[in-house]
């Protein structure tokens, strides 16, 4: 196929090959927008770049320029011409959107005597020699690698000694002084000097945009977005227009609402007398956009006009890149705008509400991975705040962590275990990491189109940007704002959306489910088949998840019940006894404890399904680890005898029953150890060899059950047995719960209706599945634990071990804790829910494990069949979402 192809000949459709802003820019071209003309370089030409060595591909640079000859002639200039230059740009435009990612240089085509030509014939030196100064820093930068840094510290510099505070106040000798330096840097640098031949330098730049795919902050960015690394990027070089040229002049970023708030008004900056990245880079703090109608009035009206036109036709929120060049306006780019979960939610729901999308495009168009930060908490307006600074509310959310100032130290803490906060005067692209490490962002300078602020609302960060009143010492590194200096390691707090800066760690209260958010879950109910649950141990948690919609309990681990300072110890005397009898005595007094548990959690779950997990977890687990014990007796040796030594001395182990002594403890503690205890004495093992524990939750929950009844409550117990893997487990502790219910309900087992099932979380359950559902009502799938034994992979020790290192590596596509393996694992799923349906066609199926969270498992869930998917409180409505988008 053609690997250049002008803007008249491609359309928004053809992303894939030619990036995304090369697909817009055809696009709006032809729609007829005032778009300076230019052609794209396919995706197609970067990968043959990168199949050939990493050498532009035979005749490539042939068809460029045969390309250029039609943008000369609908310009009327020559490239490199000393008459009439035509001068371009050559911009990257990756398929997916990177911003600032890769590179971009303008002005490409002026030379010593090109500059000469332009001064002339816009009679205006000063411009000339600006746009010449800003390609050689371009060139520099992109082409030869060199720092950005040396080009502006050289400007800072002579602006200083100039006594200039803006660079449009800077004289064309200025400018002619720079641009000497700036060529010496580059001869000094790159050890050759800028070329002044035109074609070399289009030959150049777009090899290095071609390169630019593959610089650290675009390869960083990729794998947050898990874009593949095959993509390539397409390059567009397209004729220039300048918004530098003057005061009638300018250029800037328009976003069609606000994509903070998603409210509906047109959001931007904008600055006069300006080139390209001025605005985004955060040098010049912008004005916002709203001046512009009183400024260029005409331009303000031509622009909206234009905003609301490309909005129709994307049906989307659009984010506008536009220069002004003498009063016309030029529309340099357009986008689907990022934008913030709370401001995606409420566009969501105004494009229905305005006809744009219908309910299920609405639904679809939702990230559900980035609803996570709206169901997050928020700051607690009625507690005082120690606000140092205000800034820009460039991305809401709260954010608290100890203040550093540079990306490699957020990245170094936030690897020891630290929460930080980013500080810096301004972001540029290369701080990615930082940004990622952080928990959010304050810059001191840059508007909220920076560099910064879009990358942080795109990854669901807080951010408060252009705060002037904070003051960096980078050297130091501190802060200083009013009177108060923060350190490195200081704690502060952010409130993107307030644009508060806080000294210290502030409370945050509970999330609420805003207007739309609740109209949009009411739309994905009524599309969804699959039900939400939640997995929750306390009654507030049930109370929560039932407020964000939850469809009942998926699972109750009975044990995080066990852990309270006043039970452990009751607990532990059950381990710790001495045969039956004794353990009875304890169980005795677990017994109205578990029942109050119960109970609690039936009243907040009234009419809904609660599934209740007997004890999983290895016993030795209640008790202190086995090495504190021997320290401490070693500790002993050398203390004065006297009395037989008590296990509680120290507070570590004062949980542990007085009576018992540390001799005894330590054989006992001994004899529970294992080698592999996730492979161990747990599950319904426990369950078989210790059946008085089972018994005594069975007990518990059923006399909860009578006590909710009489008070009116509607309860809908499932008990469920975890671990099995031989039907035969299964069978003998539903004979257990099922005698229980007997022994305990009476006359009401009549009215009561309960179930019993089972995990199904090791593979050979899975794998016998028909003969299980012989004794289950419903399966449940532990995938946590159904990951670790389909793998072999102990799930404490792998991440840290060799996951993460096959991950990076692509031995594996992902972390299969997180995502399903639905090749592996899920073929368990899929078998065990065919036969075991086969055996039992009203058998209930749904997912319990960390999975019952994500998106794509939850997809996979809906395609299995499942009846139902459970996860934590906080991810219920991003659930009811994706359930609905599976449907859809
Ligand atoms: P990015 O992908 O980083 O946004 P762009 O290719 O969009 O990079 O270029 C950055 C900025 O450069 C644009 O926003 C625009 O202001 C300016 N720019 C690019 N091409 C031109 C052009 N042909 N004329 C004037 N300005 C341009
Ligand atoms: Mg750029
Ligand atoms: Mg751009």
């Amino acid at each position: 196929g053609k690997r250049v192809l002008h803007f008249q000949a491609g359309n928004a459709a053809m992303k894939t090959l030619l990036g995304g802003k090369g697909a817009n820019l055809a696009e709006m071209t032809n729609a007829g927008l005032p778009v300076p003309p230019g052609f794209t370089v396919t995706t197609e030409a970067c990968r043959e770049y990168y199949a050939n060595g990493s050498q532009l591909p035979q005749g490539l640079f042939e068809e460029i320029r045969t390309a250029l000859i039609q943008v000369e002639a609908s310009k009327k200039q020559t490239f490199g011409s000393v008459e009439d230059p035509l001068l371009v740009s050559v911009r990257s435009g990756s398929v997916t959107s990177m911003p600032g990612m890769m590179d971009t240089i303008l002005n490409l085509g002026l030379n010593d005597e090109t500059v000469e030509a332009l001064a002339r014939n816009t009679g205006n030196p000063r411009f000339a020699f600006d746009c010449y100064r800003r390609l050689i820093q371009m060139f520099g930068n992109v082409v030869f690698d060199i720092e950005g840094l040396h080009f502006e510290k050289l400007l800072h510099q002579m602006k200083a000694e100039r006594s200039i505070h803006e660079d449009k106040d800077m004289p064309v000798e200025g400018w002619v002084a720079i641009i000497e330096k700036f060529k010496a840097i580059i001869e000094q640098r790159a050890k050759r000097s800028f070329p002044q031949d035109v074609y070399e330098q289009l030959e150049l730049a777009v090899e290095a945009v071609f390169r630019s795919w593959n610089n650290q902050r675009a390869a960083v960015y990729r794998k947050v977005y898990g874009i593949p690394d095959s993509q390539g990027t397409a390059v567009n070089i397209q004729s220039m227009v300048f918004g530098n040229r003057g005061d009638d002049c300018g250029t800037g970023v328009l976003f069609t609402r606000n994509p903070s708030t998603g409210e509906k008004h047109l959001y931007g900056e904008y600055l006069t007398n300006a080139q390209g990245e001025d605005v985004v880079a955060g040098v010049r703090t912008p004005l916002p956009i709203a001046q512009l109608e009183n400024e260029m009035p005409e331009v303000y009206a031509k622009l909206a006009h234009t905003a609301a036109k490309l909005e129709a036709h994307y049906k989307d929120m659009q984010d506008i890149e536009f220069t002004v060049e003498k009063g016309e306006l030029f529309i340099l780019q357009t986008r689907n705008g990022k934008r913030t979960a709370q401001a995606a939610v409420k566009l969501a729901v105004h494009f229905v509400n305005e006809g744009i999308l219908s309910r299920e495009e609405a639904l679809q168009r939702i990230e559900v991975e980035h609803l996570d930060q709206l169901l997050h908490r928020a700051i607690d307006e009625d507690i005082k705040l120690d606000v140092l600074a205000t800034g820009l509310p460039a991305s809401p959310g709260a954010a608290t962590g100890q203040a550093v100032f540079d990306a490699d130290t957020a990245e170094e803490w936030v690897r020891s275990g630290k929460k930080v906060v980013l500080v810096s005067s301004e972001t540029s692209p290369e701080d990615i990491h930082g940004v990622i490490a952080a928990e959010g962002v304050l810059t001191s300078r840059g508007g909220m189109t920076s560099h910064a602020a879009v990358v942080a609302r795109g990854m669901g960060k807080p951010c408060v940007c252009g705060c002037e009143e904070v003051r960096i010492d980078e050297d130091e590194p501190q802060f200083r704002a009013g009177n108060v200096t923060v350190r490195e390691g200081d704690w502060i707090t952010l409130d993107g959306s307030t644009g508060r800066v806080i000294l210290g760690t502030v409370e945050l209260k509970e999330p609420e489910v805003s207007e739309e958010l609740n109209e949009l879950l009411q739309w994905a109910d009524a599309v969804r088949k699959l039900e939400v649950r939640t997995n929750a141990d306390t009654p507030e948690d049930a109370a929560k998840a039932r407020e964000f919609g939850a469809q009942g309990i998926g699972l109750c681990r009975t044990e995080h019940m066990f852990m309270s300072a006043e039970r452990l110890p009751v607990v532990q005397a059950m381990i710790l006894a001495d045969g039956l009898e004794e353990r009875k005595v304890a169980l005795e007094q677990l017994l109205p404890m578990q029942q109050s548990d119960f109970e609690g959690l039936f009243t907040a779950m009234s009419g809904l399904p609660v599934t209740i997990r007997l004890l999983d977890p290895p016993l030795h687990e209640f008790l202190p680890k086995l090495e504190e014990l021997l320290i401490r007796q070693e500790q002993l040796k050398h203390e004065p005898q006297g009395q037989p030594a008590a296990a509680n001395v120290d507070g570590a182990l004062s949980s542990v029953p007085e009576r018992i002594e540390l001799d005894t403890l330590i054989r006992k503690v001994r004899n529970l150890q294992e080698s592999n205890p996730m492979l161990g004495q747990r599950g319904c093992r426990l369950g078989i060899l210790f059946p008085e524990i089972y018994e005594m939750q069975a007990v518990a929950i059923f006399r909860a059950v009578l006590a909710c009844r009489s008070k009116g409550i509607t309860v809908i117990p499932e008990i469920m047995i975890p671990l099995v893997g031989h039907s035969n487990e299964l069978k003998a502790m539903r004979e257990l719960v099922d005698r229980t219910a007997v022994q305990e309900l009476g006359t009401e087992l009549k009215h009561v209706v309960y179930k019993v099932g089972t995990m199904i979380e090791v593979p050979r359950a899975a794998l016998t599945a028909a003969q299980i559902a012989q004794h289950a009502d419903f399966f449940s799938f532990g995938t946590n634990d159904l990951t670790q034994m389909t793998f072999g992979y102990s799930r404490d020790d792998a991440e840290g071990k060799f996951l993460t290192h096959y991950v990076d590596h692509n031995i594996l596509p992902k972390n299969p804790f997180q995502v399903l393996d639905t090749e592996g694992v899920g073929l368990l799923i899929d078998w065990a829910v065919k036969q075991g349906r086969e055996q039992k066609p009203q058998l209930k199926t749904g997912i319990c494990g960390e999975h019952g969270g994500d998106k794509e498992s939850i997809f996979f869930c809906h395609q299995t069949g499942l009846n139902y998917v459970s996860c934590s409180p906080f991810r219920v409505p991003l659930a009811r979402i994706a359930a609905a988008q599976a449907q859809i």
